[in-house]
């Protein structure tokens, strides 16, 4: 008996082999029809014998190709047509609701084509371009869906005929391979020395000069997948130097690439879980605990205990790591902060006088994605950047949004999202909203993640505070938009929503945020809050005590601002008060601080625990200016190391909503340096102060509330120590502990948190 049906299968579905994984399937029980890419999913048309259909769609979903994941199966019976083969059509165009979840983030180069890469006998030996229907580019290259190759960067390449004769070929490993390509028929490497032009060198002789320069201490500036990257010796002190001055980055740390994970377990102890997230195909920068042996140099992360390491993405990666056998630095190729270069033509501006060799190809980058940062906290990898390999992987909403949100993110770490029916879409890692390049790409990343989305945000959610960037386009894209409506959502609020979107939880949870800072309700700057968060709604149940802390965004770059706030704060007195000022500080600004907290003149609240944390850095001498954002407290959690020491003691005080007075621990800090204690151990016992406050306010919130929930967020929350050691606390307790995983627990998971309160409000007027 004859069986037709027609199948949808959405979810992960293009540019991850599942059209030539079909094609095989019903090709071995030779079955008729045909599979094509539609819009947001692939279509599958066959028929034959009943038994054999039955078969084809039990064993469809059994084992799918490894990058594909399948959200939906939809199947339909229909009149058999009496088809003769089997094929793959080209795509269908209709846009559908799901388009932007087809799209698959870019996959590592897989082992099978790194080992033709070096294989000398193989076509492809030293293919800077080389990739499969398992690995390569795809949300850096494709600009609309469905995937073909007409729609990508690489339809500038026609295939060669041998190319077209393995993409034709049902067994082939590259059967309809989009980007396949060949040295004959694919992109072209290309080395041009700065101030040189008539040194140029093409293919292999590209990565010879790239080698070279980079042995003889030079920088070179690579066009890597989602962006430009700047690469030098790691074991290079006088280049990593260079690199410093000229990207003015002068002390925040460096991402490191090397060749396989025996070279990373020379420099950085690596565990299981850690080596799992290193090897994985998103091969993002892994923070891990650096050897004392550590050959690379000092200059890479200085201050931190932590090294940012990631293995090869790309083949150009893996060939100028062959090339030039050892470890090197590899960081984002811009200047400061602002975003990294895409085109050959911003990157030679931008970094004329900062690389030595250009090393670039004519294959188009679409979509910028920085590398995305990754530490194994509390035992599971976290995101802490979330950029190339994530993105634009969807998140799933608990709910369907009733209308298309965008939110817009902070000003720091800037991501921007979009919700629409069950998925929000979180776009990569903006960054910092300091310069007009950011907010350019902040642009960009509206517009492109709108066009990806397929719909028109009815509703724009933004942070409180009035004088973001962010905050400031959101208030013009309500304008130009007409109509759309404006949800302003409190910084802390979006943090704790961010994480419970991400776990899919929609009940009522205790919110623990330590961040930085982030403008409160009542105009202080929050950042050690203990809520409530129930979906569009938050009750403040306490927060560290108010501060006033001088200076404002000053104070930020300057730990011992905190310190002396804190210490005229914390009224103590006598020698260890005297001996607080560090060496580093005059004399007079230090009292001036001191005596502007004592007045309350002109200064701005805070209950930010980050805040607190530069204070303790400063006072034990580890940190007086911070370079980058969490660089105080990144000193403070490697000086405590793995040391085990009680906390200082601290309370809540009986009101309904309690402060906590930080006071106590700073004396104690104070007390402790005077007497000569060991600098880790009071690290440690700070450490474990906020862990004891945190269990204390959690008690007291569910002995009043009932609730069991604690989900932890914001920035500080990077700090591996305090959240591993909060959360075991925490669960032997018996509580529930959320903590962000796929999303950054920092100001990138901002504009998740603000789409998911709005998407709640929408709500409802449905449940009243
Ligand atoms: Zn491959
Ligand atoms: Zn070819
Ligand atoms: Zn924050």
């Amino acid at each position: 008996m004859l069986e037709r049906r027609l199948i949808e299968v959405e979810g992960t579905v293009q540019g991850v082999g599942f059209r030539p994984y079909v094609h095989r399937l019903a090709a071995a029980r030779n079955l008729r029809g045909f599979v094509r890419n539609d819009a947001g999913r692939v279509m599958i048309d066959i028929e034959g014998e009943l038994a054999t259909v039955d078969a084809f769609c039990r064993d469809l979903t059994l084992a799918p190709p490894p990058l594909s994941a399948i959200s939906l199966v939809h199947v339909k019976r229909a009149v058999p047509m009496r088809r003769r083969a089997f094929q793959i059509l080209p795509s269908g165009t209709n846009v559908g609701e799901s388009a932007a979840a087809a799209v698959p983030p870019d996959v590592a180069t897989c082992d099978a084509c790194v080992s033709e890469l070096f294989d000398v006998h193989n076509r492809r030996f030293g293919h800077a371009f080389i990739s499969c229907t398992d690995c390569g580019p795809r949300f850096t290259a494709i600009r609309e869906v469905p995937y073909d190759r007409e729609r990508t960067n690489m339809a500038p390449f026609a295939p060669c005929t041998v190319c077209r004769a393995e993409y034709e070929t049902s067994s082939d490993r590259r059967f309809h391979a989009e980007a396949i390509a060949c040295p004959r028929c694919g992109p072209v490497l290309v080395a041009r020395r700065v101030n040189d032009d008539n040194v140029q060198a093409i293919g292999a002789a590209a990565i010879t000069l790239a080698a070279a320069t980079l042995r003889r201490g030079g920088i070179v500036a690579l066009k890597a997948l989602g962006g430009f990257h700047l690469a030098c010796s790691a074991l290079d002190a006088f280049a990593i130097a260079r690199l410093r001055e000229r990207k003015h980055r002068p002390a925040k740390p460096l991402a490191v690439m090397v060749r396989d994970v025996a070279a990373a377990t020379a420099l950085c102890d690596v565990s299981v879980v850690e080596q799992s997230a290193l090897t994985a195909s998103a091969r993002p920068v892994l923070l891990l605990r650096a050897r004392d042996s550590a050959a690379v140099a000092a200059l890479v992360a200085p201050h931190t205990a932590t090294l940012g390491l990631m293995l090869p993405s790309t083949p150009l990666h893996h060939l100028l790591l062959a090339a030039f056998n050892g470890p090197l630095v590899m960081t984002s190729g811009n200047r400061s902060d602002e975003p990294v270069a895409i085109t050959d033509a911003d990157a030679h501006s931008m970094l004329e006088d900062v690389a030595d060799v250009f090393l670039t190809h004519d294959r188009a980058i679409v979509a910028r994605c920085d590398d995305s940062i990754v530490r194994v906290i509390a035992g599971e990898p976290r995101v802490l950047r979330r950029a190339r390999g994530y993105v634009p992987n969807i998140i799933a909403l608990p709910f369907h949004a009733a209308a298309t949100v965008l939110a817009v993110g902070g000003h720091l770490k800037n991501t921007i999202c979009v919700a629409h029916g069950r998925c929000a879409h979180l776009s990569a890692h903006v960054g910092d909203l300091g310069s007009l390049a950011a907010l350019r790409a902040m642009r960009v990343a509206v517009a492109s993640t709108i066009h990806l989305v397929g719909a028109r945000p009815r509703v724009i959610a933004h942070d409180l505070h009035p004088d973001y960037a962010s905050t400031r386009f959101a208030e013009s894209f309500a304008t130009d938009e007409g109509t759309t409506h404006r949800v302003p959502v409190q910084h802390h609020h979006a943090h704790i929503a961010a994480c419970v979107a991400e776990h899919g939880v929609r009940e009522a949870v205790i919110g623990v945020v330590f961040d930085g800072a982030g403008l409160g309700t009542d105009g202080a700057i929050w950042g050690g809050e203990f809520l409530v968060v129930e979906g569009a709604h938050f009750t403040r149940c306490g927060h560290l005590a108010y501060v006033p802390l001088p200076g404002g965004d000053a104070a930020a770059r300057h730990p011992w601002r905190s310190a002396a706030a804190h210490v005229a704060r914390a009224d103590v007195s006598g020698t260890s008060a005297a001996s607080a000022r560090p060496a580093s500080v005059d004399e007079r600004e230090w009292q001036l601080v001191q005596q502007l907290v004592q007045r309350h003149q002109r200064t701005p609240h805070t209950s930010s625990v980050g805040r607190l944390f530069d204070a303790v850095a400063s006072l034990l001498n580890l940190c007086h200016v911070s370079h980058f954002e969490g660089e105080a407290a990144m000193a403070l959690e490697a000086a405590a190391g793995t040391r085990v020491a009680l906390g200082y003691p601290i309370s809540l005080s009986a009101d309904h909503c309690f402060t906590a007075n930080a006071a106590r621990v700073i004396a104690g800090v104070l007390d402790d340096m005077e007497r000569g204690r060991d600098i880790t151990d009071i690290a440690a016992a700070f450490h474990t102060t906020l862990r004891d406050l945190i269990v204390l306010a959690a008690e007291r919130i569910r002995e009043a509330s009932g609730i069991s929930i604690v989900a932890l967020s914001g920035g500080v929350f990077a700090n591996a120590r305090l959240t591993a050691t909060t959360n075991a606390a925490l669960l032997t307790r018996h509580f529930r502990v959320l903590i962000p995983q796929q999303v950054p627990c920092n100001d990138g998971g901002l504009s998740l948190g603000q789409a998911f309160v709005a998407a709640c409000a929408l709500q409802e007027p449905l449940c009243a």
